[in-house]
């Protein structure tokens, strides 16, 4: 099996789900090649080579900074045609869904998106991959070729540096036409845990409402006492209590942390399609009805009030 990985760049530097991508790319056996595309990225390039992609395809270019799905779905093609590739990964970020849907429509390829795992059946790539909420996980393969799928991230080990040097290949930058202007990116604000990335989230939902300052202050007390990201409903968010990118759910972002604690969140179907794969789910509720208890692994029925501030105190007693 020929496999292509689509390692993606910010900034110059990669995107860390990415060799989440490579891991599982490596494991299916055969021959493994990446493709880095940004500005300034020879040292990811590199550290492809070292963490086991035998050959790395590299468009380094400024109009590459920016990342512009249209010109670099061009360039995923274009290594696609170089390496023969088979089988497409990539992580299932914001831009590595984009990027991935934009090629395999253009090759008419199949694309098995948000999978949990990956193997190989008779040279054909199956996904495993959540529906339903990630109430049934489903055995997913696509006909033709290539065969694309992206991975959720911290679904996969990550490929480990094992200090090989790959042959790096240099490709011009794809023609294409870009359709999309992207103006400039805003970063989150330094120090900030990513969700995507985060091993321990703490979300607050409308449970926070009789005082959403202070019932947020809490919560972001608790996340940084556990080194946690801060993740929000979308009820939370809708009303103005937090900002948009906190959104976990069908309609936010899509997380997978060894450790997800529910502060007064009720546990709606769209909300546990975004952390319903969490390894540890944890639930503060007042209503000892709630739906979120039937998902968790612990639950504490009480008011968030009262009881995260005690958690924080013990985690930082503990910690
Ligand atoms: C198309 C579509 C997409 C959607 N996408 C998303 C999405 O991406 N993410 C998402 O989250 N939702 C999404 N929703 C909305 C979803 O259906 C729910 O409305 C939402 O998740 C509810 O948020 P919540 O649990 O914070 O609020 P509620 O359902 O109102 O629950 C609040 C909970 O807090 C508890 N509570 C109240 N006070 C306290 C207290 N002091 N201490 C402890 N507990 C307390 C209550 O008992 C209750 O269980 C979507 C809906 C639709 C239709």
């Amino acid at each position: 099996m020929k496999t292509l990985i689509f390692i993606e760049t910010d900034n110059g530097a990669a995107v860390s789900s990415s060799w989440e991508a490579l891991g599982a790319g490596l494991a299916l056996g055969g021959e493994t090649a990446a493709l880095v595309v940004g500005e300034n990225v020879a040292a990811v390039a590199a550290e492809a080579g070292a963490r086991g992609a035998a050959k790395v395809y590299r468009v380094d270019d400024a109009s590459r900074g920016l990342v512009d799905i249209d010109l670099y779905a061009a360039d995923l093609k274009a290594a696609i045609a170089h390496s023969g590739a088979e089988v497409v990964l990539a992580a299932h970020t914001g831009n590595g869904r984009d990027v991935m849907a934009a090629a395999a429509f253009d090759l008419g390829a199949g694309l098995i998106a948000d999978c949990l795992e990956l193997r190989a059946d008779a040279g054909r790539l199956v996904g495993v991959r959540p529906v339903y909420s990630g109430n049934i996980l489903v055995d997913v393969r696509v006909a033709g070729e290539p065969q694309f799928a992206t991975l959720r991230p911290r679904a996969s080990a990550p490929a480990a540096d094992q200090g090989a040097a790959a042959e790096i290949v240099d490709l011009a930058p794809a023609a294409g036409a870009a359709r999309v202007a992207v103006q400039k990116v805003e970063r989150a604000e330094t120090g900030e845990i990513s969700l995507t990335d985060a091993s321990i989230i703490v979300s607050g939902g409308r449970g926070v409402a009789k005082d959403p300052e202070l019932g947020f202050k809490l919560i972001g007390e608790l996340a940084e006492a556990l080194g946690a990201a801060v993740g929000a409903s979308r009820a939370a968010v809708d009303a103005g209590f937090i900002p948009y990118k906190h959104q976990v759910g069908q309609t936010g972002k899509v997380v997978r942390p060894d450790l997800y604690i529910a502060c007064g969140i009720s546990g709606a179907v769209q909300h546990l399609a975004g952390m319903g794969s969490s390894k540890v789910i944890v639930a503060i509720n007042k209503d000892g009805e709630s739906p979120i208890f039937s998902m968790a692994n612990y639950g504490i029925i009480g008011d968030l009030f009262e009881v995260v501030p005690a958690l924080t105190a013990a985690a930082r007693a503990k910690l």
